[in-house]
């Protein structure tokens, strides 16, 4: 593309689709009420789900380490070598997870985009051609996923050569049917969210795990959302489901939504990780999570860990903006998790929606096409452990008058 093409490109996109409003926030964005053109706002977009990313005890163990280590990692760990630190936050977010051991990358986008194609074709040549000596590798991989899984999810699966599966959102009768299409394949691989990202629905992962058992495949589950929020101690939706360390189910999450920081992570058996070190390019290619981050989110897995009472407060309120928002009709979809969708349908009505609430001193971003299918766009609405029943309820009062204005 050259120049006067991207142009009339962006011309399209600020016509007929309308370009995104990315707003401009004064200062820290994650507590329940921000700054924005020197207003204050109440926010009800972050994924700061337990309140923890601007506690004092982060702060502090960030700056302490900025002391010790500067602000980068030098490189990446196959030629710079591991900072203590990050060795260090591999195995407390394997404590918290309960798994023998784990690996960071230093995004959740780059865990999956460099996993999924590590799990289904290892990308080092020299191990290719002794594994296609095997028969496990010696025809092509297959991947099953869900159709609402998140982009990064998708984009891990273009990268690889496995030959996809889609399966309908949740549905297991046709996720079997694809299974059993696909007998043929040695090394298949389902992949779902726990929480799903757009729509706060959780896995049928128990189900999915008896069709891998029942078919032989491999199950993935991105626990971004689901981490430190579901299960009886807040590990994710294997607790959630109470499947325990099952062998065939591999844990991904990130660092990004409940504690606080950025990054992302594998736990799993030490052979697995072990293998991942050599075989996920974003791991060999790329710097891991600074130094000082990682500190941070090493102090964050303690307060998520020791402070249960985040989680309980986060519950009442997901309790509370469920029935406000049932006793007022809106369309929240299958939501059952902090993430609750209020479905619009109409781009440019859910635009002019989350415009307006922006007037009246609420943020929430409306999601539309390519995060979700054209006509479902929506507002998602996130709650957070620090959000107040009042602060709800202005919320919901709000929306009623803009649902009014903009007759959705
Ligand atoms: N997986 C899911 C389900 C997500 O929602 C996201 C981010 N929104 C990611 C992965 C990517 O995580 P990160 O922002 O850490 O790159």
């Amino acid at each position: 593309m050259d120049i006067s093409q991207i142009k009339a490109t962006l011309d399209f996109i600020e016509k007929e689709v309308k370009y995104p409003d990315i707003i401009t926030i004064q200062g820290a964005s994650t507590n329940p009420i921000i700054k924005v053109k020197d207003k204050d706002v109440l926010i009800f977009c972050s994924n700061n789900y337990l309140s923890v990313a601007a506690d004092p005890r982060i702060k502090a163990s960030v700056i302490e380490a900025v002391n010790v280590y500067g602000m980068g990692s030098g490189g990446s760990r196959l030629i710079s070598g591991n900072i203590d630190i990050q060795e260090k936050l591999e195995r407390k977010i394997a404590d918290f997870k309960g798994a023998e051991d784990a690996i960071i990358f230093a995004t959740g986008y780059m865990t999956n985009t460099g996993v999924i194609p590590a799990l289904l074709e290892p990308p080092v040549s020299s191990v290719v051609s002794y594994l296609k000596s095997k028969t496990f590798f010696r025809d092509k991989s297959a991947v099953f996923s869900d159709e609402l899984n998140h982009a990064s999810i998708v984009d891990g699966i273009r990268l690889s050569r496995a030959d996809k599966f889609i399966y309908k959102h949740k549905d297991v009768n046709h996720l079997e049917k694809l299974l059993k299409s696909a007998r043929r394949y040695k090394n298949k691989l389902i992949i779902t969210d726990g929480v799903f990202s757009m729509d706060g629905d959780v896995a049928p992962l128990k189900k999915i795990v008896e069709l891998a058992e029942k078919y032989n495949a491999m199950v993935m589950v991105d626990d971004a959302h689901a981490t430190g929020i579901i299960g009886k101690n807040g590990s994710g939706t294997s607790e959630y489901f109470d499947l325990g360390h099952h062998p065939k189910i591999i844990i991904m999450g990130t660092f990004t939504k409940v504690f606080g920081g950025t990054g992302g992570f594998i736990a799993g058996p030490k052979d697995l990780i072990k293998y991942l070190r050599v075989t996920a390019r974003t791991y060999v290619f790329s710097a891991p999570i600074p130094p000082a981050i990682s500190a941070g989110i090493i102090t964050a897995i303690d307060i998520v860990k020791n402070e249960p009472e985040r989680r309980t407060k986060l519950w009442e309120n997901v309790r509370y903006l469920q029935k406000k928002l049932a006793e007022n009709n809106y369309n929240t979809l299958d939501s059952e998790t902090q993430i609750c969708p209020i479905f619009i349908g109409d781009e440019k009505k859910a635009i002019e929606v989350s415009r307006k609430l922006l007037e009246s001193g609420i943020f929430i971003s409306c999601v539309r096409w390519p995060a979700v299918n054209h006509g479902e766009s929506r507002l998602r609405l996130t709650l957070m452990a620090d959000h107040t029943k009042e602060q709800i309820n202005r919320l919901i009062q709000s929306l009623n008058t803009v649902r009014k204005e903009c007759n959705f």
